[in-house]
This record gives structure tokens, sequence and C-alpha cells, in this order.
């Protein structure tokens, strides 16, 4: 590709709206340009990232014997009826009448169509098992679009879905997709991890995912340094010691705390630790008020409450809404005389004698004991693991580290396929539900997710597998006709050779084009300029190690070959 002939426009100026260094990095190397929130074009360069991640995914999808189709975006909401999934799935699924006022929906992920098609297609045990995959666009209406391709509205993903048998023979297949997914990621040459993951509204009884690690990860991995335990967060479950002291239950007290409405500070001036304080937060699930009670010093894990609930959504209330709902001013919330849903972490039922916001303004209570003192709904594991926790399988030592989820594989039964009535015929002749699970891999995410992981501060450092040209070829003397023809030639030979060239022939000053093919981030820059007028030499260098040479032209070609092959064969 010539630059002169594409749409390549990079910018110098880091743009003020992107906050992480992959959705600079997409702006300023003209990966992608943005139309509204969370909704972007992908331009040449970009789509070209996109469809290297979308080859290897597909080779590989293939080669674990699944097989391509294109499913439509445009979904009618019958069928997500019939899963049950229509009032489920919340705000996510962007809802729309056509002209015949039918309602329809946008498809945020495939399960309903696919097993729309498997069950009028498929009959009989002997048709299976079936892995059905697509490339497509998707679309969710994020609460919080943001980072770019990192969680946009509309995206592209790759999804999966598997029909068997029995579960025995499903897990086969499970098995088979997270040996493909490992290929995939590390085909890509990214650094990832597999853990443990939480089910959300897709469903289904077992999950895991696939995390590059990177610092801007907007998850967090916990993993055990004595056994294998890998888990995200979200999911990852806290093992609370019984420390309840039944006998020793004290008298419920109210307390004066004038303007202290900050744990810190009701803590310094009650002289107590932390430790001993539960905070009652409110959260709206799915519009529904509803009290979280954790310890003073815990973080509510949402989506632990999120399952709880059953919500499709939930936020944390703001100050305002909240005085709103209990009126109570924001610091002396407690769930002593509440009257809305209360949620309880199971550490603080354990507790004994804490203490709590005393539901109104400068007070708090000492001595607070759940179910003495007030009912709690339920009782449930709600809080953040920290890394002073123990392990949840082996009780050993706790690391965290941050990651970006890439991909995600579910066992998820036989709930859609009896909900939608998709059964096939047994070989005892016994009609059976088919048994499915669902595999997918965020395309566009992933092209962040590699940038993320491999940049400075120059630019892009494209893995050899991902970049959209391997070579990048700098013509440095547009009006020396040596020059000239043997970056012209050195093109030519190395794109007859099957190696993806850019070449830099536009008419721009020689410090411009080091700056932008850095930022490309392409893996080889090859110079053509003054060495080869003077000594007949022309340069290479390797972007991610920094490393130059100087070589004559004749070398050149298999040189870069063999550096070629030699990077590809490290991932
Ligand atoms: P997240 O927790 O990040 O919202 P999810 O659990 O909703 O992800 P899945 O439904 O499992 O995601 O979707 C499969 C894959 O699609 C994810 O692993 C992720 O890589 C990608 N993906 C999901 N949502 C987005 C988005 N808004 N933008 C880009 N990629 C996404
Ligand atoms: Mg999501």
């Amino acid at each position: 590709m010539r630059y002169s002939e594409t749409l390549l426009p990079t910018l110098r100026e880091t743009p003020a709206e992107a906050e992480i260094v992959s959705h600079r990095l997409m702006l300023r190397a003209g990966f992608i340009h943005k139309l509204t929130s969370g909704i972007y074009s992908y331009l040449p360069y970009g789509l070209a990232a996109i469809r290297k991640v979308e080859n290897i995914v597909r080779e590989e999808m293939d080669r674990a014997g699944a097989r391509e189709l294109l499913m439509p975006m445009v979904q009618p909401a019958d069928l997500w009826k019939e899963s049950g999934r229509y009032e489920k799935y919340g705000p996510e699924l962007l809802r729309f009448n056509d002209r015949h006022e039918r309602e329809s929906c946008l498809g945020p992920t495939h399960e309903e169509v696919v097993t729309d098609i498997v069950r009028k297609a498929l009959h009989s045990y002997r048709d299976l098992p079936v892995n059905l995959y697509q490339i497509q666009t998707k679309f969710r209406d994020e609460i919080r679009p943001r980072f770019g391709l990192m969680r946009g509205r509309e995206f592209i993903m790759k999804d999966a879905y598997s029909f068997d048998v029995s579960d025995d023979a499903a897990e086969i297949s499970y098995r088979k997709m997270y040996d493909a997914y490992k290929r995939i990621f590390s085909r890509c040459g990214l650094d990832f991890r597999v853990v443990q993951a939480d089910s959300g509204t897709i469903g289904g009884s077992f999950s895991h995912e696939f995390m590059v690690l990177a610092e801007t990860g907007e998850d967090t991995i916990v993993f055990c340094r004595e056994c294998e335990y890998a888990a995200n967060m979200e999911k990852a479950e806290v093992r609370t010691e019984e420390n309840r002291q039944p006998d020793s239950l004290a008298g419920l007290e109210k307390m004066e705390t004038p303007g202290k409405r900050k744990v810190n500070t009701v803590c310094e001036f009650l002289g107590i630790s932390v430790e001993q304080l539960v905070k009652t937060m409110v959260y709206m699930a799915d519009g529904k008020a509803v009290a979280v009670l954790v310890r003073g010093d815990r973080q509510v894990e949402e989506v632990k409450l999120k399952n709880l609930l059953g919500a499709a959504e939930v936020e944390m209330a703001e100050g305002k809404q909240v005085y709103e709902i209990t009126g109570v001013p924001t610091g002396y919330l407690g769930p002593v005389g509440l009257n809305i849903k209360i949620v309880v972490d199971q550490e603080v039922a354990a507790m004994t004698n804490f203490y709590v916001g005393g539901n109104e303004k400068n007070y708090h209570m000492k001595n607070v004991n759940v179910s003495r003192d007030f009912q709690a709904d339920a009782v449930a594991d709600l809080r953040q693991i920290t890394s002073s926790d123990p392990c949840p399988e082996c009780g050993g030592a706790l690391e965290m580290t941050e990651g970006i989820e890439v991909g995600h594989v579910f066992k998820l039964g036989t709930g859609y396929s009896e909900s939608m009535q998709a059964m096939f015929q047994d070989k005892d002749g016994v009609e059976k539900p088919f048994v499915m699970g669902c595999y997918g891999i965020g395309v566009s995410r992933m092209v962040a997710a590699a940038i993320e992981q491999n940049h400075d501060e120059n630019g892009i450092i494209f893995p050899v597998p991902l970049a959209p040209y391997t070579v990048i070829v700098l013509n440095l003397g547009l009006k020396d006709q040596a020059i000239t023809e043997m970056a012209e030639r050195l093109y030519r030979e190395l794109s007859e050779r099957g190696v993806e060239v850019l070449l830099d022939d536009r008419d721009e000053r020689p410090g411009a084009k080091f700056k932008d093919a850095d930022l490309l981030g392409i893996p080889f820059r090859v110079t053509v300029g003054k060495s080869l007028t003077k000594s007949g030499l022309v340069e290479v260098k390797n972007r991610k190690s920094g490393v130059t040479e100087e070589m004559v032209p004749e070398q050149l070609v298999a040189a870069l070959l063999t550096k070629i092959a030699a990077e590809i064969d490290l991932q």
C-alpha cells in the first residue's frame, strides 16, 4: 500500500478526550473516527489490524471444527420473549418498533437467533455435535461507553454456539473452545491469563474469561500464589470466619457524632477501628432502592449484588436520591428502622456489637446486631475480595493484577433450548433439549488490548501477527531518482514475497516520516535515503528493540524474511 493512496491521518497532539493509551494512540495513528458516543468508524489502518485478529480467530475456530455463518443484527422481540430475556436484559438491549409496529431489538448477542436456526434445522442425535460461529457487529447500549474500542456501544465480536447431546459431550465442546482460545491469544502475541468468571446475563452454570494483562484493565484478576486458582474479582468468593459471639450482645445505644459523616472521621471521633463500623449504602437495582451493608473498610461487589437481586443493572444512589428515599442525610444512614429492602454481607452478619449510622443527622448507633436490631432480607457474599483474604480454594495467599477481558467461554446447559423448545431425538428415541455452550471474543477490543500491552512513548509496537503492515519503507528522497527507484524496487520485491508493506511516498520531511513510522508501530522500518547515494546502503530498524542495521539493498529482502519468521516463531 502506498501511503499517498490510503487514508491514514496521523495526529501530533494527544486528543483530550482519550483517557487510556490505546485510545490515544488509536486516535493519533488514524485507526478510528468517532461518530458518536461509543460508535466508531474503523479507518483503513484500524480495519487492517482488526482483519488480522479476525483471520487468526477464523483459522483457529475452523481448526477446532466450528462452522462460520452470519446472523442478522436486527432481531424480533418475540424470540427474546421466548427465551425470557426480553424483560431481563435491561437497557443494554436497544429496542425499537419497525414500520408495522413490530417490536424489535439490535443483537447484543445471538443465543436466541442461533437456537432458532438449530431447532428448525437439526432433529437427530446424528446431526450433533455442531458448533456455529460468526464474526459480526454487536450493539449494546452500554451505560458508560469509554476508552474507544475497549468499551464501545457498537463493536465486533466473534461468537460461537455449540449444541450437544449430553453434558459430557458439551464438556468436550467447551474444552475444544477453551484450547482454541488459548491458541488464538498466544498466536496474537498477547500476555494473557485464564480465570474463573461470573456468568452474567448470558446465564449458564460455568465460565472462564481470557484476560490480557494490562494496568488499565477494567477487571481485576485474583490469583493464588500457592495453587492454580485464578478468578475475576467479580466472582471470587470470600471465605468468612464465624466470629459472632451471641452471648456478649450489648444494649443498643444512640450517640451524637456532630458533623462526622465519613468512615474515617466517625471512627476517629468514636475511637473505634474501621473493622467495628458497618457502612449502609443505597443502590438502585432496576430502579428499586435497596440498602447494602458491608464493613467500613470493604467495597461492595456490584456483580455479586446484581446476581443476588436478579437485577439487570445496579447503580449506587447519589446522596440527594438517598435523602429523597430515606429522609436521612449522607453519612448518617443505618439499618435500624430503615424501611427499604436490606441485604447484608456475610461478614457483617457474623459481627457482634457493631456501629452504624443513626438514621438522623449528627447521630450514629453502637452495639448493633443483625436479627436483634433489624431484619436482613438476605445475607450473602457481597463484598470485593482483597489480597489479604485467603484463597477460596486452598486458603493460601492471594495476589491481584489488572486485566482486560478479551474472551469468555460459557457452559450454558439446557436453559435456552428448554425455554425455546429446541429438541432433538436421541439414540433411545426420546426427545431431549440440546445442551449448549457459547463462546465470545471481543475482536475490536482485542486490538485495543494489544496496544495497551505493546507501546512506548513514541507509539504502538505491534506484535508481528497483529501488525496491519509488517514493513514500512520510507522514501526519503522523492526528488532523487536513485532513492525513489530503490524504495519502489524494495516495496515491489517485498510485496512479491508476500510481505505486507506500506511505502511512505508522501512529500513530507524525514522527521515527520520517522515519527509516523514509530507511531504506527509497524515492526520493521526500512529507510532509503542519503546513505544509498553516499555508500550504497539502506537501513533496517526493529521497532520493538530499536536496533538498527545498515545493509546493501540486495541483502534486504532475505534478511527481512528471516527476521519476520523469527518474530513469528517467538509467539
Ligand atoms: P464486560 O464485562 O467487559 O462488559 P461481557 O461479560 O459483557 O464483558 P460477553 O457478553 O462475554 O462480555 O462478550 C464477549 C466478549 O465481547 C467479551 O469478552 C469482550 O471481549 C467483548 N465485549 C463485550 N462488551 C464489549 C464492549 N462494550 N465493547 C467492546 N467489546 C466488548
Ligand atoms: Mg458487558
